[in-house]
Formats: structure tokens, C-alpha cells, sequence
């Protein structure tokens, strides 16, 4: 029998020495920038580089252009997810630092197929485009990605090494206004004025603002508000998003941003047509024993974890990886891969998605995540814990 701590020694090396490539495949992804749904180089680049062990690997796959998904290891045993994304953002390209993510797994997986038949559980590592609003995760779901898992990982980078984050659920809508065109000086009464039932609506949820609890979000922007000031609007559109810490506090906030949008209709007399989008993101449940066997495992590469809760108050993002967490036991650990105050989806946190302290956190999430798929597959104690924990959790 081969020690635990032997073979995570192994995966560790395994990843030094893969070291230059991984960096390498990073900052090529980094350098093309590739929206949701439309990342075909970085899903090629990482499902080539793990194609090149023998595995067989799967691009497209679940029914999406740009996922991918590959399963090897022992036939029986546990089985551990790990999770890839390689979205960008519009304009500000990999400012969620996404590349570090996609090559995090990547290296996780590599190591750990490297340990051969001494790897007594399986790996499925699963490219998952469209974090970045789409949901690809959501649609794999759906379509079978996750089944049969006995867990799912995957590392995001951040000023600072947590073991959770604070990720809510959220959910959008279209909204679109119809009024009635009219001279805006010769007739203006003929006119139904639908920018109006818009910023009535905007400023009816402005005031609700105030009162909603902590960790509570509604934010929206007008993508259409008329052609021409001489011609009174005949339709007004907008984006808004709702986000709550559970599924009853989403469900409240979706119902209360629908009675403002129909304030505004009823106050302007445009007609108000709301398109909720199919996929919601639920909030992310954090695996306790999974993220602590984590945060052990990245503590003895000198990584210095914060609580959550010193985090600003209220502060809290969505992934679509909460989808998955109410299925499979899940951790979202947050990598220090950016300085203090470097704030997410900005060109300052694109740049630092290249860096040598970037670079550093990707190699890092690899053998972290690596040695926590070791502790699930080898630790029969951690492993009843994260079951259990799972089970209490629904
Ligand atoms: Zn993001
Ligand atoms: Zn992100």
C-alpha cells in the first residue's frame, strides 16, 4: 500500500514539472479572450493537452460546442469531478482570470492520471463553458455531466485563499416596454410614452433597494430608450438581474422586481412584457469537509487562508457551479492570485491574470486540488464526512 503522503508528493511534482506548459497554455488563453459558448481555442487547447495522455477525450461534448469531458482511472473507487471554465468577459477579456481556472484543472488532471494504476478512484475532468452568464454548467447538468460523481472542484482566483465564498442565487430578465410613437411637440397626447413605464420602473426598484437584507441584489441596465427626442419612445427594453442568498429569498425578490416593472406600465400606460431567462443560478453549498481536506492540502504549499465572514459585509457573486452543489458534494476554494483590492471583472484583475503571482495560483490550485482528490479517493474518514455532510444538506 503507497502512502497518502507519498502519492501527494507525487502530484506535486507532477505539476512542477508541468509547470512551463501549463503556463504556457494560461497565458495563450489569456491572450485570446473568448466569450461564453464561443471558446473554441481554449476548449481545443486544454482538451488537446490532456488528449495527448491517451485519454480519450470528448470535444464537444454534452451537447455544447465548447465543453469537453474526459473520465479515466480505476474502474471502481470514488469518483472526482474537476472543474474547468475559460470564459472572457466583453472588453475587459479574462478579467474573472478564468485561464488560471481552466489550467488549474487541467494540471489537476494530468497529475493525477500520471500516478497511473496507482490511482485507485476515477477523475472526470469536464471543460464547462459559458460560466459568464449562459450557464454551461446548468445545460451539462441537465444533459448528464455530473452523474454518478462523488464530488466536484474547482479553484477561482481572488486577492485572497478562501475555502468558501459567499455565492448566491440569481436569476435575469428581459424586459421590454410598448408604447405609442408620437411628434413629441406636435401631438404629444396621442403618445404612450413607454421609456417612461422604464424609469418609473427603475426608480421604483431604486427605492426598494433600501430596504432589501444584506446579501439581497437587484441591478439593471436600459439597453433601449427611443430612437429620436422628437418622437415619443414606443418601446423601451432593459436588462435586470435579482440575487439572494437561497431559492425562497430569489423567488421573493423576482415576484417584488415584477410588481415594479408593472408600476411602470400601469403609471405610464405602456403595455410591460417580462421574459425571464430559462437558466437560474442556485446558490453554492459548500462541502465543509471537502473544503477543509482542501485548505489543509494548500496550506502545506505555504497558502494562508481568510474567513469568509472578514469579507466586506455583503459581499457575494453567483456561479453556475451552485447548480451543481445541490447535486454533488462541491467546493469553490478562492486563490490568491491578485493583490488586495484589485476588484473582479476589471481590466486591473485581467492583468493580473497573467502574472507571475497568476501563474503561481494556477500551478497551486493544481496540486491543491490534486492532493484533495487523493484525500477523497485514499481517506475513508473524509470521504463519510463529505457523504454525510452532502446528505444533511438537503
Ligand atoms: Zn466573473
Ligand atoms: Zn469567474
Amino acid at each position: 500500500v503507497i502512502a497518502v503522503s507519498e502519492l501527494k508528493v507525487e502530484v506535486c511534482q507532477a505539476v512542477a514539472a508541468l509547470a512551463e506548459e501549463l503556463v504556457g497554455i494560461s497565458r495563450e488563453i489569456h491572450a485570446h479572450p473568448e466569450l461564453c459558448f464561443k471558446e473554441v481555442k481554449a476548449s481545443r487547447l486544454l482538451a488537446e493537452r490532456m488528449g495527448a495522455t491517451g485519454v480519450d477525450v470528448r470535444l464537444p461534448a454534452y451537447g455544447l460546442e465548447t465543453a469537453f469531458a474526459c473520465e479515466f482511472g480505476a474502474d471502481d473507487g470514488p469518483c472526482v469531478g474537476i472543474i474547468a471554465e475559460y470564459d472572457a468577459l466583453p472588453g475587459v477579456g479574462h478579467a474573472c482570470g478564468h485561464n488560471i481556472i481552466g489550467t488549474a484543472a487541467l494540471g489537476a488532471a494530468l497529475a493525477l492520471h500520471a500516478l497511473g494504476p496507482r490511482l485507485r478512484g476515477r477523475v472526470r475532468l469536464l471543460g464547462t463553458p459559458a460560466e459568464e452568464g449562459g450557464g454551461g454548467k446548468v445545460l451539462m447538468e441537465r444533459a448528464g455531466a455530473f452523474d454518478g460523481l462523488d464530488c466536484a472542484m474547482m479553484v477561482h482566483p481572488a486577492t485572497d485563499d478562501m475555502a468558501s465564498y459567499p455565492l448566491i442565487a440569481r436569476a435575469a430578465a428581459h424586459v421590454v416596454y410598448h408604447g405609442r410613437a408620437a411628434h413629441a411637440s406636435s401631438e404629444p397626447e396621442a403618445g404612450i410614452n413607454a421609456l417612461d413605464g422604464l424609469v418609473f420602473a427603475y426608480q421604483a426598484i431604486g427605492a426598494w433597494r433600501q430596504h432589501m437584507p444584506a446579501r439581497h441584489r437587484v441591478h439593471g441596465i436600459i439597453t433601449e430608450g427611443g430612437v429620436a427626442s422628437n418622437i415619443v419612445p414606443e418601446r423601451a427594453a432593459g436588462h435586470f438581474a435579482v440575487r439572494a442568498p437561497d431559492r425562497q429569498g430569489l423567488e421573493m425578490l423576482k415576484a417584488r422586481v415584477l410588481a415594479c416593472f408593472e408600476a411602470g406600465a400601469l403609471a405610464s400606460g405602456a403595455k410591460v412584457e417580462v421574459t425571464w431567462e430559462p437558466i437560474e443560478y442556485l446558490d453554492l453549498v459548500t462541502n465543509w469537509p471537502l473544503a477543509d481536506a482542501y485548505r489543509a492540502n494548500a496550506e502545506t504549499l505555504g497558502r494562508r487562508f481568510r474567513s469568509p465572514s472578514d469579507l466586506p459585509a455583503g459581499m457575494a457573486s453567483s456561479t453556475d457551479l451552485g447548480n451543481v452543489s445541490h447535486r454533488v458534494p462541491t467546493i469553490h476554494p478562492m486563490i490568491a492570485a491578485v493583490p488586495t483590492g484589485v476588484a473582479f471583472h476589471t481590466i486591473e484583475f485581467a492583468e493580473w491574470s497573467r502574472s507571475e503571482m497568476g501563474m503561481k495560483a494556477l500551478l497551486d490550485g493544481a496540486k491543491a486540488m490534486a492532493m484533495t482528490a487523493i484525500d477523497m479517493i485514499e481517506d475513508y474518514t473524509i470521504r463519510t464526512a463529505v457523504r454525510a455532510a452532502f446528505a444533511a444538506q438537503v
